[in-house]
């Protein structure tokens, strides 16, 4: 059996899958290959599932499945998995250090120093206890970034399009959500129904001065919108580890856009993240040589 690592994972997981048969890195070994690993930069469309003659099963090393085309390679009988919940704890501390970030002045302050200049009187601070966290989406990493939050002292309440009941937040509508949050996090799938899902309509119904957290799709947000609310202050902030592309087009608004913060899609990054994924995956490939 061939198994492809077409992405890069944990530096151990290699030896953990020796026992399953030839391993490559190599993406032109597809055409030959019964298992394909993926993380997200390699894209598996219908041309490439085409391609993958032997292919029996792909795995994708993280949460959402959208670079690759599940519903073609399934009608070609291939499986396809990801490691779901594997991921929550280290998205949620990502999107919690972005949300705190703003109140705490910590970027402002570090560059400040960095350009050895004090700006003790300048940097008016803000705490997060009392306030009012709104999530977009309350499945594994919205529910864990709630737990974090509730232990600062802020509200937290959701949105969340498929759930009546949960078991750390109060559920409320998209509206009420968007007119009673301070901060508003995004964890939800890159869909129809959450493409573009904030824009210049749903900024106009939040509070003035809404920070706006996003570890989730950078198509989830509508970037120029995001732009034009931070240059005219509707916005106070937007902390994002995802955009529309890795690494964002050299003309993406937000880089010219005021108060934002910006990291390399590192959400699923955590070394000990890389082992739970790695473990998720020697048990799919145990499970499938199984059957
Ligand atoms: P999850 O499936 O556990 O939760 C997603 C939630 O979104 C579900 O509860 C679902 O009911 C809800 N939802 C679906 N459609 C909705 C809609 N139209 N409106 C409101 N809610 C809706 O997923 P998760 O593990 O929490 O991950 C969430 C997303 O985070 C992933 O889909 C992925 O895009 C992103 N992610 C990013 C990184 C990163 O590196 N930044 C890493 C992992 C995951």
């Amino acid at each position: 059996m061939k198994i492809l690592i077409a992405d890069a994972f944990d530096d151990i997981l290699p030896g953990r899958l020796e026992k399953f048969g030839e391993l490559t890195t190599d993406f032109n070994d597809l055409a030959t290959a019964d298992i394909v690993l993926v993380r997200s930069k390699t894209k598996l469309r219908k041309d490439s599932i085409d391609a993958a003659k032997n292919l029996k099963l792909i795995i994708r090393g993280g949460v959402g499945l959208d670079n690759i085309d599940v519903e073609y390679a399934r009608s070609r009988g291939i499986q396809v998995f990801n490691t779901a919940s594997a991921s929550a704890i280290a998205v949620a501390e990502l999107a919690f250090a972005l949300m705190i970030s703003v109140p705490t002045r910590l970027i402002e302050g570090h560059e400040g120093m960095k350009a050895k200049q004090w700006l003790k009187k300048q940097l008016k601070r803000t705490e997060l206890m009392g306030k009012t966290l709104g999530l977009i989406g309350a499945g594994n990493i919205g529910t864990e970034l709630a737990r974090r939050a509730k232990a600062f002292g802020m509200e937290v309440i959701a949105y969340d399009a498929m759930l009546s009941e949960h078991e750390v937040v109060e559920l409320v509508d998209f509206d009420t959500l968007l007119s009673r949050s301070d901060y508003i996090s995004l964890h939800v799938p890159l869909l129809d129904s959450t493409q573009g899902m904030i824009n210049a309509e749903s900024i106009s119904k939040m509070k003035d001065g809404v920070v706006i957290v996003n570890t989730a799709r950078g198509g989830c947000v509508v970037e120029e919108d995001m732009a034009a609310a931070l240059e005219s202050g509707k916005l106070r902030a937007y902390a994002v580890d995802v955009f529309l592309s890795d690494p964002p087009a050299e003309d993406c608004p937000l880089y010219g856009a005021p108060n934002v913060i910006m990291t390399p899609h590192i959400g699923a990054s955590s070394k000990e993240n890389m082992l739970r994924i790695g473990d998720v995956v020697v048990d799919i490939i145990t499970k499938f040589v199984q059957v």
